[in-house]
């Protein structure tokens, strides 16, 4: 049908020379991007790229200076409380109020949302066993501690199902296994049909939970596509090989045209290939059986995140962007 395939092309943010400054700095300089229905898109980028700016503008926290931005068919300047009613955001500060239990604020907030009465509870039940506030659901959330009150902030988010869902580095300080279940219920939400904007600074994190990652620096967005894509950008993959002859497979191996270098290793050998090495790797398998070789151990990788990172960014950011976080649970802890 034609509106089946309206809304399966249809871009839920579309954004067009953002640019935002506060006084003469500029935080975001100029990013386009789009997100079509259904999608979960990352930007991932270090403390201070200007994520959160950029997103405060989407959510139509902070007023669009220049370039233009739709959400959900929406214009940000022109139809803001459309926009707001269209999305749900999960914040980086807490902001919980503070004379409610935590079931109270999530109840509440159902209600502020219209949503059936049995359909709350389901949720409210469901969410607090995924951020494990099972124990705490008749506690004040004044008396919660700062990394509770930041996870109730995110059961909060995930209270609805809004066309999109704007998540502001979700699982920013939350343990591994925590952060794993809400990726997991994150998924969920999205094949639910909630279309999916997050910003991370974690690798991982993009890797795994978009469908397509733009790599933000110093305001600028360096590259936008799969985690597939960017990593297959980087124009090298990493072959590992065991054989019954390593030396004849050597000599065989060495004028084979993808091959860009061969590092011999203690009982096998690694190839460095020059493109996609899945491309590479049935002609490599099949020269070498051509010539009676056997193939005892091999294995494929690709750069990971981290390279890609590196690679277009000229730097690293595992640990950016932690130390602010800390610093406020740590207030938000001693009230
Ligand atoms: P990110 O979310 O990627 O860490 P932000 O959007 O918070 O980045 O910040 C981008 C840049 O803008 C940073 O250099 C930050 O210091 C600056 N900035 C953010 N908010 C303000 C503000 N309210 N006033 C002045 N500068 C700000
Ligand atoms: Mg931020």
């Amino acid at each position: 049908m034609a509106e089946t395939a309206r809304w399966a092309t249809e871009d839920m943010i579309l954004v067009e020379n953002l640019e935002h400054s506060y006084g003469n700095f500029k935080a975001v300089d100029g990013i386009s991007f789009s997100v079509k229905k259904g999608e979960i898109f990352s930007f991932l980028g270090p403390n201070g790229a200007g994520k959160s700016t950029a997103i405060n503008v989407l959510i139509t926290l902070l007023a669009l200076q220049k370039g233009k931005a739709v959400i959900a068919g929406y214009d940000v300047t022109r139809d803001p409380q459309q926009v707001r009613e269209s999305i749900g955001i999960v914040f980086q500060d807490i902001t919980l109020d503070r004379d409610m239990t935590v079931w109270e604020l999530l109840e509440f907030h159902g209600r502020l949302y219209n949503m059936p009465v049995e359909k709350r509870r389901e949720r409210i039940d469901e969410l607090l066993k995924l951020v494990q506030l099972e124990a705490k659901r008749d506690e004040l959330t004044k008396r919660l501690s700062g990394g509770m009150k930041r996870r109730l902030e995110i059961a909060r988010g995930l209270m609805t199902r809004p066309k999109v869902l704007f998540l502001d580095e979700p699982t920013i300080g939350l343990d591994p296994q925590t952060r794993m279940r809400m990726w997991e219920y994150i998924k969920g939400v999205n094949r639910e049909g909630t279309t999916i904007f997050l910003t991370t600074h974690y690798m991982d994190e993009a890797d795994q939970l978009s469908d397509r990652i733009s790599i933000i620096d110093h305001g600028k967005i360096v590259i936008t596509g799969t985690s597939w894509e960017l990593k297959n950008t980087l124009g090298h993959d990493l072959i590992y090989l065991e054989t019954d002859n390593n030396e004849r497979a050597l000599a065989i191996l060495e004028n084979f045209p993808a091959i860009r270098d061969i590092k011999p290793k203690t009982k096998g050998f690694t190839l460095v290939v020059h493109e996609d090495g899945t491309k590479v790797l049935p002609g490599i398998i099949d020269r070498l059986r051509a010539a009676q070789i056997e193939i005892t151990t091999i294995n494929l990788k690709k750069p990971s995140m981290d390279d890609v990172f590196i690679f277009y960014t000229g730097r690293d950011i595992r640990d950016e962007g932690q130390a602010p976080a800390r610093a406020r649970f740590m207030q938000a802890g001693r009230r």
